[in-house]
């Protein structure tokens, strides 16, 4: 039988395109977490709807490049610069972003961005509802459309004003804040709705899932049940469906020999240390600054180990046009600096910090390499990157710090050591009694979150919430 047809709708396509010639362009794909996620599911006809993070005004350019994503089953929005300046680096970025993960902004941020609030807002609808014309263009019947992310909270209802046979999903890939926070959102009431408008609504965490169902309750004054949103008589589904990632992919990865090389290169390198490892964007909300303040202190308290562990920080450059990322760049330099200038010697440092980003094969090496991975968000949707650590920890069963407030503390909370980054005293005794661990109990700790994170993967993921999504609108036929 022909296969269902599943449109995926991201702000970005998992392909970047760059303009070469007048109609020819370089596609690079970019696997992250989505896309990883949904190569695994093959009982769908999957097609992906977004942007490809290229401005191409002229229609023969415009041409060129839908026909060379077709190729790979991807369908471009095309938003000129105006648009992706108020809706992505506006709306998205500035408001909805900082406010999702309880982030306040400066105060003369605050006041600008209470002022462009309207202007940035209307773009918003705008763009979503260009993200909506595209996709009701390509809709046939009995498709599933899923929709992701902060990016398109106004879609489902758009999507529902066109059709509302269409079965409409939406996935939030950041945390959904206490109501207490949405309600200061001017928006907050029409992005409510416009959500609701969807038949099946799913966060990463339980938590993420009640502070959405009390944000309706309390602000659209509707009604909560175990299953969701009910408004006159039509219920939106809301339940939690925790991402995974392809776990095999890791797993697979070390056993080839480039990743086997650089292991052995990082095994002679740090011989007679211990190495502990960061792995973030360089984002507020990964909480750098305090993982780095704990280590300082963990150094200060443990004189003996001060040649003997070395903290090894990736930090992929993020949004650095961005003043407050380039503040908190600096931040971070200006404490890696003094704390190798005080624990260095002539011939190490404690810390080896990296501005940059490393290709899949280095980072598996690096995760296996590993003894205490330190993940410290203040606030994560899920947090990947512990996940991946643990997949590539069977031969060395490293212990996993993670922070309290990232969407993984949830499932690893029981084989990870859990710390509240804010407090730098306890990440600091963590990090003694994570190097210290017996034996024993690692190996314990490292089971249940390898058992986990092998069986939860993100196949797994995008399976059920599909399934979910197409059994919510049987059960509402059957209702009515
Ligand atoms: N990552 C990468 N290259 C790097 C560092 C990280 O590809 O140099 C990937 C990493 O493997 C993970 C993702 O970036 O899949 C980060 O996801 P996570 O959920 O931890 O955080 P996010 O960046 O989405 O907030």
């Amino acid at each position: 039988p022909r296969k269902q047809r599943l449109l995926v709708v991201a702000n970005r396509l998992p392909v970047s395109a760059v303009r070469e010639g007048v109609d020819s362009y370089h596609l690079e794909i970019s696997v992250g977490g989505l896309v990883s996620a949904l190569l695994g599911v093959k009982e769908f006809d999957t097609r992906w709807i977004g942007w490809a993070g290229v401005n191409v005004p002229d229609e023969v350019g415009q041409r060129a490049l839908t026909k060379a994503l077709a190729e790979m089953r991807c369908i471009p929005v095309f938003l000129d610069e105006e648009i992706v300046n108020e809706y992505y680096n506006g709306y998205c970025n500035n408001i909805l972003w900082p406010l999702f993960h309880y982030l306040g902004l400066p105060q003369e941020d605050r006041l600008a961005t209470t002022r462009s609030f309207q202007t940035q807002f209307d773009a918003y609808k705008k763009a979503n509802q260009m993200f909506a014309d595209v996709v009701n263009k390509h809709y046939e019947d009995g498709d599933v459309v899923w929709c992701h992310d902060y990016h398109l909270m106004f879609l489902p209802r758009c999507l529902k004003e066109y059709n509302d046979k269409m079965k409409v999903g939406w996935f939030l890939h950041t945390p959904f804040p206490s109501s207490e926070i949405h309600r200061t959102l001017p928006s907050r009431s029409e992005l409510l709705r416009s959500v609701l408008a969807a038949d099946l609504v799913g966060f990463h965490t339980y938590d993420y899932a009640r502070h959405f169902v009390s944000a309706c309750t309390r602000i659209l004054g509707i009604e909560g049940t175990p299953e969701g949103v009910e408004d006159q008589g039509k219920l939106t589904r809301v339940a939690a469906f925790p991402i995974g990632i392809d776990s095999e992919r890791f797993i697979r990865a070390l056993d080839l020999p480039e990743v086997q090389n650089r292991m052995k290169e990082l095994k002679e390198r740090f011989a007679g240390r211990k190495v502990m490892l960061g792995v973030d964007r360089l984002d507020m909300i990964k909480g750098i600054p305090q993982k780095i303040l704990a280590f300082e202190k963990f150094l200060e308290e443990n004189s003996h180990w001060r040649d003997k562990v070395v903290l090894l920080q990736i930090a992929v450059p993020t949004r650095t046009n961005v003043p407050e990322y380039q503040k908190l760049t600096s931040q971070v330099h200006e404490i890696v600096g003094r704390i190798n200038g005080r624990f260095g010697t002539l011939t190490a440092v404690p810390i080896h910090h990296l501005d940059r980003s490393l290709d899949f094969h280095a980072l598996c090496a690096l995760y296996a390499a590993t003894d205490v991975a330190l993940v410290t968000s203040l606030r994560d949707g899920m947090n990947l990157v512990s996940y991946e650590f643990v997949a590539c920890q069977a031969s060395k069963k490293g212990v996993l710090i993670l922070s309290e407030f990232a969407g993984a503390a949830q499932s690893l909370g029981a084989g990870a050591i859990l710390v509240n980054p804010w407090n730098i005293t306890e990440v600091a005794a963590s990090i003694g009694y994570a190097l210290d661990m017996p034996a024993d109990e690692r190996e314990k700790r490292h089971q249940f979150n390898f058992k986990h994170v092998t069986t939860h993967t993100s196949q797994e993921w995008a399976a059920t919430f599909v399934s979910e999504l197409n059994d919510t609108i049987v059960e509402a036929q059957l209702r009515t």
